[in-house]
């Protein structure tokens, strides 16, 4: 019997446990993950880019959470020795029609506060990065990089410093509800706990309905696969280079990422994935592929994006292609100098009448609250959405 249990040992299930922990130190914690590993899943498989805050709508729980998030993350990585490195970040147009977009984009940053952003002409953008081509750019020195999985790690420590308990290989399948206890039926067993959080990213939406929620929003996977820059072309970029977002969409586009070991990320681009953990092409799950494609919300979206489906499916065969495309920002790229690397998978929810949506989503149930939609950059996020998640049940947490 726990007083509270979070259920998903990703980022932001480990932050909101440590923020648990350190709110009510007398209550007795446990983090249920089915993996073995914390950040198996999203939090592991990202770009690994603190981001400043520049994208999101002002005023958006999105842009509040991001400025403040990455604040605190740069402070928790000081104080527990997490490596990070502020290496910026331009966001180049290559063509006059994303002009506005950028300017937009400049305007947004500015109202969200983020500090130090600078418009540059196609001469500065070549200062700062001589390999890189572009008409104007946003230059955002607030922007870092770090090891998400080294952060997973810290915050399961601080959770086990304050007594808590982590559960691997243990995955949850149903719960229970009876006199103000919530029953949960595990692989590892039964447990049960006074409060639950959900936390469990691309399985949000099944868990939300195992416990009597509502079947909207659902979670569609999007899979998104990087390639590494050859190590002797790593020296062409310093900084992240990001396009301007097609504003119709919650993903930042193909993008170069500096790592800490010093190689170079490119990408991840988008296509639907056919199994919700499908990292790689081929892989399928029928039931999961079976339950995206018969959901009203998906096909008004397919109906509405097939033509970006099909050229994001066409750059994910095409080597080319992707080459294509980051040649917008760095002509000198040849073929050869792109080399296989990781893939992730996007917990995306979708709403009924197919909008992706964009911001963070919680359902609240009689002593159960599930976060059913984190998406990026809950990463950079993860310490502020925890404090949120929090707050919010300040009054609803046993004490
Ligand atoms: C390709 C990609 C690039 C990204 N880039 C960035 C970036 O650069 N910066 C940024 O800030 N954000 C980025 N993001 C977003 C960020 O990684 C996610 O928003 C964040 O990691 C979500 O964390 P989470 O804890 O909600 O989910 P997850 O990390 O997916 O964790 C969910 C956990 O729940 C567990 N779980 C699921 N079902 C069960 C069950 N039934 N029982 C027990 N456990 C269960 C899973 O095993 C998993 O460990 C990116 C995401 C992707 C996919």
């Amino acid at each position: 019997m726990f007083d509270v249990v979070i259920i998903g040992a990703g980022l932001v299930g480990l932050a909101t446990a440590r923020e648990v922990a350190l709110r009510r130190p007398r209550l007795k914690i446990a983090v249920f993950d089915k993996e073995s590993r914390v950040a198996a899943h999203q939090s592991g498989h990202n770009s690994g880019v603190i981001h400043s805050g520049l994208y999101y709508r002002p005023g958006s729980l999105k842009a509040r959470a991001c400025v403040a998030g990455a604040a605190r993350l740069i402070t928790y990585c000081e104080e527990r020795g997490i490596p990070y490195r502020m290496v910026g970040k331009l966001v180049v147009a290559t063509t006059p029609d994303e002009v506005p977009r950028l300017l937009e984009l400049y305007r947004r940053g500015q109202a969200n506060g983020v500090e130090g952003l600078q418009l540059l002409a196609a001469e500065e953008i070549r200062e700062r990065e001589p390999a890189v081509t572009g008409i104007r750019a946003i230059w955002s020195p607030r922007t870092g990089i770090v090891d998400f999985i080294r952060v997973a790690e810290a915050l399961a420590e601080d959770v086990r410093n304050a007594d808590g308990e982590l559960f691997f290989r243990h995955t949850v399948l149903s719960f229970r509800s009876r006199n103000g206890v919530i029953g949960l039926e595990t692989t590892g067993g039964h447990y049960e706990a006074r409060f639950v959080i959900v936390c469990a990213g691309l399985y949000s939406d099944r868990l939300a309905r195992a416990s009597g929620g509502s079947p909207d929003p659902m979670i569609v996977p999007f899979r998104g696969d990087y390639y590494l820059l050859r190590p002797e072309r790593a020296c062409l970029v310093r900084t992240n280079v990001y396009p301007v977002p097609d504003p119709r969409f919650p993903f930042l586009g193909v993008h170069f990422t500096p790592r800490l070991d010093g190689s170079v990320l490119l990408g991840p681009n988008a296509v639907l994935a056919f199994a919700r953990e499908g990292y790689q092409r081929t892989d399928f799950c029928w039931r999961d592929l079976v339950e995206t494609l018969s959901y009203p919300g998906f096909r008004a979206l397919a109906r509405q994006y097939w033509r970006v489906g099909i050229t994001e499916f066409w750059r994910d065969v095409s080597k080319r292609a992707f080459l294509k495309e980051l040649c917008r920002f760095v002509p000198e790229l040849e073929e050869d100098d792109l080399l296989p690397g990781p893939s992730g998978v996007r917990a995306q929810a979708l709403s009924r009448d197919g909008k992706l949506i964009d911001d963070f989503v919680l359902e609240r149930q009689r002593g159960i609250v599930h976060v059913r939609n984190a998406p990026s950059p809950a990463a950079t996020s993860c310490l502020e959405i925890g404090r949120l998640i929090v707050d919010r049940l300040e009054t609803d947490l046993p004490s």
